[in-house]
């Protein structure tokens, strides 16, 4: 079971023990990034562009249930006519 990412007017929330603040995300995301190395050697990425993110599976850290989470409104969330992603 795939869990939809949290937009800006929802957040993840765990059914069981009603954690909203501590998940352990599990996902497979392929980018292309801007490595950027400096004169020792030592790189940093400058710009990071993702093509593809998919989450896999979201672990309460509190209860470690991992089919619990579920999407619910953001407390401040206005009516924003966004629509939710997936
Ligand atoms: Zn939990």
């Amino acid at each position: 079971m795939s869990i939809p990412a949290p937009t800006e007017a929802t957040r993840w929330r765990c059914s069981l023990c009603g954690n909203l603040t501590r998940f352990d995300v599990t996902r497979t995301t392929r980018a292309v990034e801007f490595v950027h190395l400096d004169l020792a050697g030592e790189p940093r990425v400058d710009e990071r562009e993702v093509l593809e993110d998919t989450i896999e599976s979201v672990r309460c850290r509190w209860c470690q249930a991992t089919d619990s989470v579920q999407l619910v409104p953001r407390p401040d969330a206005d009516e924003k006519d966004d629509t939710p992603a997936e």
